[in-house]
């Protein structure tokens, strides 16, 4: 599932780098929900939740 537009103007906080909820490493881009995390560092989480037909 891609994230609808993420665009980094769109995501960019301008208020300074915070520690990405993924991997810790400070970036300026927010989620949708105005958490710090790299772009890719959500696409694999998302990546990560989708996958349903795995239910070891
Ligand atoms: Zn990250």
């Amino acid at each position: 599932m891609p994230l609808r537009n993420w665009h980094e103007s769109q995501h960019y906080d301008h208020t300074g780098d915070k520690p990405c909820v993924c991997c810790g490493i400070p970036t300026p881009l927010r989620s949708e929900r105005g958490r710090p995390v790299h772009k890719v560092c959500a696409e694999t989480w998302t990546a990560d939740h989708t996958r349903t037909e795995d239910n070891a």
